[in-house]
């Protein structure tokens, strides 16, 4: 890239969605594309967000019992069949290395899909007696899973960044109470950090994670109306216990089985905030996660150049004293509006403009990134004044995502009204379902449209007496949407 033009975005977000958000991930510096389709390189300003969420979500683990290990990325081929459910579950997906230098392996190594068949059986040799339980461990590391589609940065790549979290507990609600942990640290993670509204439900049984006994998701709208599944918490109940062994001496020296659970978050999350938030002039971040959060740029002519600098100098000391993460841009060659163009496209939060004018009245000028809006504001206090400004900002994020989402939770009751509903408008549709995975073609084969979530609680009256598909009897409320 070179020169001023290629500089900016020139894909529209409204009109062409794809080829926007590749543009602002590749110009933004938050990834590039490698040489192998479906594999993305994360460049430090990408990674610096993924850091910031998981510093997030690490902390909240390790406050409720959470450790963290680490196991191999090759799994043995007879591992993953002592659990037929995740072979079938993955089998057509997962990369096998079968040569060690020049030689055949004797057994092939998968490339961990995810590591349920590895870290359980280590569960079971280390859980002895319920003094062991519950035994709570997660990893941070990457997965592959070799699907043939077109690469979207942090939405679908072969290898992924994510975390994974394997527990083991004495009894069902044990078990279960972890299980909804994991999920509300999630919505906490969505709601607090990442500034996006998220919904909470259940996935239908048919899109279960293999074995699981519920599998519970976080999901969130994008402005295309689409969904995407930003998080999920499993309910393994006794099966991956009993495929490998996870037994313990109660209190009464009888062996039982334990419960499990698995949960995980990926880099998806990332491609959501960055989907959700951004615009045409680039990325926008909430400061919860930009890596510079403030950055302050000086405006001088050349008889006033040194107190201008030394004057925007000394607030950005004194913000980087008070723990803002601040970025002084006094770079000679660039003129303001230029660096304004670069700091827009590269989401940071909040522009400190310093000039003459300030300067002599002891003033800054903030300018907030997701809508230009500015305010001239003492020097005094300067760091007080800029943390409320970054919680403003945060706040104006939320709720134009919250816009987002307010209004596109519809309901219907036939079939041509979920196609014209989600075909028109996009969003959530509600409706009764009889729970049959028949019923959900009609939608898949005209729309690319799916059940995306059931409600979390079992025993919730369906929205309407019939299935709107069927017109059997519904057992449930369904949630349709198109996902990513
Ligand atoms: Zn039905």
């Amino acid at each position: 890239m070179s020169g001023e033009q290629e500089l900016g975005i020139t894909e529209s977000k409204e009109h062409s969605t794809g080829e926007w958000y590749a543009e602002v991930v590749q110009k933004a510096e938050l990834a590039d594309y490698a040489p192998m389709g479906g594999f993305i390189v994360t460049r430090p300003r990408g990674y610096a967000v993924w850091e910031r969420i998981q510093d997030h979500l690490d902390g909240w683990f390790k406050d409720t019992g959470v450790d963290n290990a680490y196991f191999p990325m090759f799994i043995p081929e007879s591992y993953l069949e002592r659990e037929k459910d995740i072979v079938e579950g993955f089998d057509p997906e997962v990369a096998w290395v079968t040569h060690g230098g020049h030689d055949e392996l004797e057994e092939r190594l998968a490339v961990r899909p995810t590591s349920e068949s590895i870290i359980t059986p280590f569960i079971a040799d280390w859980v002895r007696s319920h003094r062991d339980l519950p035994m709570r461990l997660n990893q941070w590391c990457s997965v592959v899973r070799w699907e043939a589609t077109e690469t979207k940065p942090f939405f679908r790549t072969k290898e992924f960044l994510w975390q994974e979290g394997h527990t083991a507990h004495a009894d069902e609600d044990g078990a279960w109470d972890e299980t909804m942990t994991r999920l509300d640290q999630y919505e906490r993670l969505y709601e607090d950090v990442m500034a996006m509204p998220a919904l909470k439900g259940r996935k239908p049984e048919h899109d279960k994670f293999p074995g699981a006994h519920t599998t519970t998701t976080i999901e969130t709208l994008m402005p295309d109306g689409k969904s995407v599944q930003a998080a999920t918490s499993h309910y393994l109940g006794t099966s991956f216990a009993e495929a490998f062994d996870i037994t313990y001496a109660d209190e009464d020296e009888e062996d039982q089985t334990a419960h499990t659970t698995s949960w995980g978050l990926s880099w998806r999350s990332m491609g959501a905030l960055i989907m959700l938030h951004s615009d045409d002039q680039g990325l926008v971040l909430p400061p919860t996660l930009a890596p510079t959060q403030v950055v302050i740029v000086p405006i001088w002519q050349e008889d006033n150049k040194e107190e201008v600098v030394e004057y925007a100098a000394d607030a950005a000391a004194e913000l980087e004293e008070a723990g803002v993460r601040v970025n002084l841009d006094d770079r000679d060659n660039r003129n303001p509006g230029f660096k304004y163009n670069e700091w827009e496209l590269k989401g940071v939060p909040l522009r400190i403009e310093v000039g003459p004018n300030e300067v002599e009245d002891d003033e800054l000028t903030l300018v907030h990134r997701p809508d230009g809006e500015n305010s001239v504001e003492s020097r005094d206090d300067i760091a007080a004044t800029v943390e409320d400004h970054l919680d403003t900002v945060y706040a104006k994020l939320y709720a134009s995502a919250e816009e987002t989402l307010e209004g596109e939770i519809r309901e219907a009751d036939s079939r041509e009204e979920i196609l014209g509903t989600i075909g028109q408008h996009g969003g959530y549709v509600k409706t009764g379902w009889c729970g049959d995975e028949d019923c959900e073609d009609p939608i898949k084969d005209a729309l690319a449209a799916e059940i995306v979530m059931v409600p979390l609680d079992r025993d919730e009256e369906p929205l309407h007496d019939d299935c709107a598909i069927c017109g059997d009897e519904a057992e449930e409320t369904a949630y349709w949407a198109k996902t990513y």
